[in-house]
Formats: C-alpha cells, sequence, structure tokens
C-alpha cells in the first residue's frame, strides 16, 4: 500500500533551520529525508527527497535556504536509507529531483521499485 502524499512514513513537518535540526536529528546517524512547503490547505508538498548514509543531520544542514521545511527518519543501514530514499522519489516525484537516486560506488543495491533497471548514472 502506498502511504498518503503527505505522510511517506516520514517525521515531521520541522522547519528547515540549524537549531531544529539539532534539537530534532541525531548527529552521525543514516537516514533519509524530504524537503518541501506547507500549501495553503496546510499539507506538506515535497520539492525534494534524499538520503545520507551516515550523518543526516549534517547533509540536512547543506539544505539550508533551498526549502522551508524538511521531514526526516533514521534509518538503520545506509542500504536501507538509500532504499528509502528511492520509495521516496518514485512515490512522490518531486520537482527538485531530476535524477533516480544513485547507488553509492561499489555497491550492488538496488531500487525497491524498478530492481531490473540498471541504476547507473
Ligand atoms: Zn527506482
Amino acid at each position: 500500500m502506498r502511504p498518503p502524499p503527505t505522510d511517506a512514513g516520514l517525521q515531521g513537518p520541522f522547519l528547515l533551520s540549524t537549531d531544529t535540526i539539532n534539537d530534532e536529528v541525531v548527529e552521525g546517524r543514516s537516514g533519509a529525508y524530504a524537503l518541501g512547503y506547507i500549501d495553503n490547505f496546510g499539507r506538506f508538498c515535497i520539492t525534494y527527497v534524499g538520503s545520507s548514509p551516515s550523518d543526516l543531520n549534517a547533509r540536512l544542514k547543506d539544505h539550508i535556504g533551498t526549502a522551508q521545511y524538511f521531514k526526516f527518519r533514521h534509518l538503520p543501514t545506509d542500504r536501507v536509507a538509500f532504499e528509502k530514499e528511492c520509495e521516496l522519489f518514485h512515490d512522490f516525484r518531486p520537482s527538485g529531483n531530476f535524477l533516480h537516486p544513485t547507488r553509492p560506488d561499489g555497491s550492488n543495491w538496488t531500487c525497491p521499485r524498478c530492481r531490473t533497471v540498471a541504476l547507473t548514472r
């Protein structure tokens, strides 16, 4: 079952600022995230999705200034974070993501939604 468009299985939304990121996101942990804004109906609209294999806190700070809000979820491993990013990409087709997420160099991970597609740049 697909999650509803405003949920995505992530926590938030939170204001995309250094203080909020430090309050909510544990340093040095992997995870996936979505950036976006709140529309006139109070819904979180996703404009970009991503993941970090090692430090979600630091990755989110790189995006400060590019979006108003973020949602996130800590995930146990870098691979799970990658797969979550792929699912978010397929579910929401964010306007800011031009390309399918790429797997890390040297891994043979596949997207859970398009397993047969070779994930190359
Ligand atoms: Zn895919």
